[in-house]
């Protein structure tokens, strides 16, 4: 069977592991490891400050406590998105407004926003599909005008950008995944990323359990103590390790993922050009990361049939995200705002196939001539 995903593994994982354990000593978090994967990001983005957290569920849930959601209050997100989204939100107690997709890159209708907005509107939450920019600039303008939060979901935008901005810090705070379907992995984990210096201190103390330790770890003060309300959102020292492996050689996973996508690309641009398929499009301002590679077939009942047919061709693809209004949780917290035009028809015909660190030329060959063969072989 070709794995839709495998977690990649580059070989010095492992040595990084050891060393946390037996030089360092250290296996909590904010040691060394972490502190180089946090260097890291803010190197490779405009951040003033990244953390790593435990996931990022848990840096959305931080973007919640910072942007003070409050009972009541209604965030404004697309439908089509992991459910931690919403989750994050919904903790605080707020209404989800939903708002419908663009049918060209499944990320929020930046124009619809605007009317969404009523005065309980708080934070606008846009997702970067597939790791492909949403239309930020409208998105900021609209943000400014209506005093409203902007928290990035960029679990899947890892090492891609948006007019020469990384994604994750251009809205106020973003959040990253580090979950080993994601590029770059430590199991479970994440990250937060603040824009503005103002909402360091606050991170730090929601993310150590409510204290300043990491104040007085920096010497500032001479013992820490409980300050605020919080959590525990910092991983431990060994996933951090493992991590870093994989962020010093960020390039090598990019390539290898950007390579794959392209042969994709290639290999299935007669189907598309004879229509029985779409492709994925990358809007000229934006720089993606391979994230993810998808078709769209015709609708529902030839996307069942063409999963079906690739899993007897030991070929696992899969679909996701039901949209999240119309499931159980979206429906008691959330509503749609006017009309779904494109959430649930674009989300139903979408297949998304295997692409991962050691996925061979020949495998993607061979997945590109089983999709070839489903279309135009005779054999469904
Ligand atoms: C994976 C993902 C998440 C959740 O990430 P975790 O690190 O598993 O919490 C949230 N949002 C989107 C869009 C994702 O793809």
């Amino acid at each position: 069977m070709i794995n839709f995903n495998e977690p990649p593994m580059l070989g010095t994982e492992l040595n990084y592991i050891t060393d946390a354990v037996m030089t360092c000593k250290k296996l909590s978090g904010d040691g060394k490891y972490t502190k180089l994967c946090n260097a890291w990001m803010e190197e490779h983005t405009s951040a003033s400050k990244a953390l790593l957290t435990t996931s990022c569920t848990h840096a959305l849930e931080m973007a919640a406590l910072l942007c003070e959601i409050r009972e009541g209050d209604e965030v404004i997100m697309p439908s089509y998105t992991f459910c931690s989204t919403a989750d994050a939100f919904v903790l605080r107690g707020a209404k989800i407004v939903f708002v419908d997709i663009r049918p060209d890159t499944m990320n929020i209708d930046e124009k619809l926003i605007e009317e969404a907005i009523t005065e309980k509107t708080k934070a606008i939450v846009p997702v970067h599909y597939a790791g492909v920019a949403c239309e930020m600039d409208t998105i900021l303008d609209i943000a400014k005008r209506h005093n409203l939060f902007v928290v990035e979901d960029a679990a899947q935008g890892v090492k891609a950008f948006y007019k020469g901005r990384a994604l994750g810090a251009i809205g106020d705070f973003g959040c990253f995944s580090f979950h080993e379907t994601k590029n770059y992995c430590m199991g479970e984990g994440g990250a937060m990323l603040l824009r503005e210096p103002e909402y360091i201190e606050r991170a730090e103390i929601i993310r150590e359990k409510g204290t300043n330790r990491a104040k007085f770890f920096r010497g500032q003060i001479d013992k820490y103590t409980w300050v605020d309300a919080g959590s525990s959102y910092l991983p431990s020292e060994l996933n951090a390790a493992y991590l870093w492996a994989q962020l010093d050689q960020a390039d090598e996973i990019l390539n290898k993922r950007m390579h794959v996508w392209d042969l994709y690309k290639e290999g299935l641009s007669d189907l598309e050009k004879e229509g029985h398929i779409q492709l994925p499009f990358i809007p000229e301002e934006c720089e993606h990361n391979a994230h993810m590679f998808y078709i769209k077939c015709r609708d529902l009942e030839e996307r069942s049939e063409l999963i079906a047919y690739l899993r007897k061709k030991d070929i696992n693809a899969v679909f996701h995200y039901v949209p999240l209004h119309s499931s159980p949780a979206g429906r008691k917290f959330g509503r749609f705002f006017q009309e779904d035009r494109y959430t649930t028809k674009e989300s139903d015909r979408l297949v998304r196939l295997p692409l991962h660190y050691n996925l061979s030329d020949e495998n993607v060959t061979y997945i590109c001539e089983t999709l070839a063969g489903f279309y135009k072989g005779g054999e469904r």
